[in-house]
């Protein structure tokens, strides 16, 4: 039985298997890390707090509204805020648009939304208030309660705004730690919500900057008026905002410095999903005096094989423009095709990326770098240590006596996303791509490209330190399964804002002309569980734009002096 049912829910098995599909096949996880598309150079300087930040730009650009950075929380800002009619410009450091929104799995939580009406869920804001004060665990405590009001008792408006713009979710679909199916999955991928966003920003007249990295606030008595930008050549550029300036750039789990800063030496190694989130909107604010909530916080990484070269119908699925001819039939297929169909679709590229049992650790398996230096033989943090390899990963290595335990149920390798178990017969036969066999030690290094005199010395050191049930390994054939490659998905530190998103300054009182929205303004929220982040991007974005919008503008305040 080459792989055999997870048999969970349909509704489970099916959103599972939209949550850890479709985003990694659209993104083909090889491009993941790359750099190509985010080549602003990042501000590294640290300024003085409001004292002289001004200085001599090429030209001056006017608007109305200036938003650093064009993800989800941006585009939502600026069509916000083009929608009470200022003259809007979008500064977005990559080439294209995209962020960490358009790499994301794509769920939203929500409550109330006419999806869960139509299947008679009963929910509400405060319940998913009260579930998200659980969620929040051990930050419960320090959790900002007015912000996660704002995000529970706004996001089913923004889940019926977004998709007025045309976008198509699948679900509401459980998971816990929520107590009600309340995540709503965009189709067929994250990427949607960029589309959409960008085809109305631009149709409202937003202007959209690629290529074009905020620098630094400028600002005049004590408000600020404007960014300092340049583009991927160095040309600097200086855009005024008459009403004010919402910094949307994101979280900084690509900053080196600031995890090293902010977290620690460990985590500043991992590897990001999204090479462009560098912090600059954090590091902007605080030249002003803005603070940051919940630094350390950052989500965990956990480790992954490729996917194979060839990404199947669902890569094709994603290349397709995300309108109504391509959704509709999507989300009438999964919510009507027999699940044997789906099942069967499914496995057409069910082998998109998988995530390697710890358990393997527990059994004997040992994780060696492309070195042949053994990093773990067991399976505590081992996501850690897999994520501290970074962009070159490390082997998970067994024997035979591994590989048979697991050939079978309940010993599973690996979920291939939602919809069947992956057992060890299973990559051997169609994962050649990370799966290597080879009758001695000596023979797999070989295979792998890495030492066999550290690879016999990881085993024999493994060997010695085995503990509890593990085996060593010592019977041939041996078994390689790599790379496998752990990434940071994201930081969770963001400015102090308050609920109008104004960014706070140090006595908590609201720098003027400043606005942050979603991760960079994600203002001690710990958006634990999943389909708040999101939720919160979209959400605040949407109410920073409003609120800078209707803002007076600079020339209005002075003169009424
Ligand atoms: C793999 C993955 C899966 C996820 N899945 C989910 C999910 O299913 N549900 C959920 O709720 N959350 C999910 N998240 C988290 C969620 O995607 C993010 O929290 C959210 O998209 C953040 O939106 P944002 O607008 O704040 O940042 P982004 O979408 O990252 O946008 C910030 C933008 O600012 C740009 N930028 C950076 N610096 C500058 C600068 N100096 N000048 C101009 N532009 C700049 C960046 O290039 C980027 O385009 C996931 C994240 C990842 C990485």
């Amino acid at each position: 039985m080459p792989w055999a049912s997870a048999n969970p829910s349909i509704e489970l098995l099916r959103w599972r298997a939209i949550r850890d599909s479709l985003p990694f096949i659209g993104t083909s996880a090889a491009d993941l890390p790359a750099t190509r598309h985010c080549r602003g150079r990042s501000t590294q300087r640290t300024g003085s707090r409001f004292g002289g930040n001004t200085v001599a730009s090429k030209s001056i650009r006017e608007f109305d509204v200036v938003v650093v950075g064009g993800g989800g929380s941006g585009l939502a800002a600026a069509i916000a805020a083009a929608s009470e009619g200022a003259r809007t410009v979008v500064l977005e450091k990559s080439t294209e648009l995209r962020g960490s929104t358009g790499r994301s799995v794509g769920s939203i939580a929500a409550s109330g939304t006419p999806d869960q009406k139509r299947l008679g869920i009963a929910d509400s804001a405060d319940r998913h208030l009260a579930d998200y004060r659980v969620i929040s665990g051990h930050l419960a405590a320090t959790e900002n309660v007015e912000l996660a009001m704002v995000l529970t008792h706004n996001v089913t408006e923004t889940v019926a705004w977004l998709r007025e713009m045309g976008m198509e979710f699948f679900g509401p679909v459980g998971e816990s730690p929520h107590s009600a199916p309340r995540l709503h999955n965009v189709l067929p991928g994250s990427r949607s919500y960029i589309y959409h966003l960008e085809r109305r920003a631009r149709r409202l007249g937003v202007v959209i900057e690629l290529g074009v990295a905020g620098d630094r606030l400028l600002h005049e008595d004590g408000r600020v008026t404007g960014v300092e930008a340049h583009d991927a050549v160095g040309h600097r550029q200086t855009y005024a905002a008459r009403r004010g300036v919402v910094l949307a750039a994101g979280d900084f789990s690509a900053s080196a410095t600031l995890k090293r800063e902010w977290i620690d030496d460990r985590v500043s190694r991992f590897v990001p999903v999204n090479p462009c989130a560098t912090g600059d909107a954090q590091r902007m604010a605080l030249e002003l005096g803005g603070q940051v909530l919940n630094a350390e916080v950052f989500d965990v990484p956990s480790m992954r094989l490729a996917p194979p070269p060839s990404e199947g119908l669902f890569g094709l699925l994603q290349k397709l423009p995300p309108r109504a001819a391509v959704t509709k039939p999507i989300r009438w297929g999964l919510a009507n095709l027999p699940n044997r169909l789906i099942r069967s679709l499914m496995m057409g590229f069910v082998t998109t990326y998988l995530s390697p049992r710890e358990a393997l650790f527990d059994s004997g398996a040992i994780l060696v770098d492309t070195h042949g230096r053994l990093r773990s033989n067991t399976s505590e943090n081992i996501n850690l240590v897999v994520a501290e390899l970074g962009e070159d990963g490390g082997y998970i290595v067994g024997d035979r006596t591994l590989y048979e335990k697991f050939s079978s149920d309940p010993h599973y390798v690996a979920t291939a996303p939602g919809v069947a178990f992956a057992y060890m017969p299973d990559f051997r036969r169609s994962r050649k791509d990370v799966y290597a066999e080879a009758p001695t030690t000596d023979e797999l290094a070989a295979e792998i490209g890495i030492s066999a005199a550290a690879l016999n010395k990881s085993i024999a050191d493994a060997a010695a330190s085995v503990t509890g049930g593990a085996a060593p390994l010592t019977e041939g054939p041996y078994f390689a399964l790599g790379p496998v490659r752990a990434y940071l998905l994201q930081t969770n530190g963001g400015l102090k804002v308050s609920t109008r998103l104004e960014v706070l300054g140090r006595d908590d009182r609201p720098i003027r002309g400043l606005y942050a929205a979603g991760n960079a303004g994600q203002g001690g929220l710990a958006l634990f569980g999943h389909g708040h982040h999101l939720g919160w991007a979209f959400t605040s974005g949407r109410i920073a734009g409003r609120n800078v919008a209707r803002a007076a503008s600079a020339q209005h305040l002075a003169a009424a002096e």
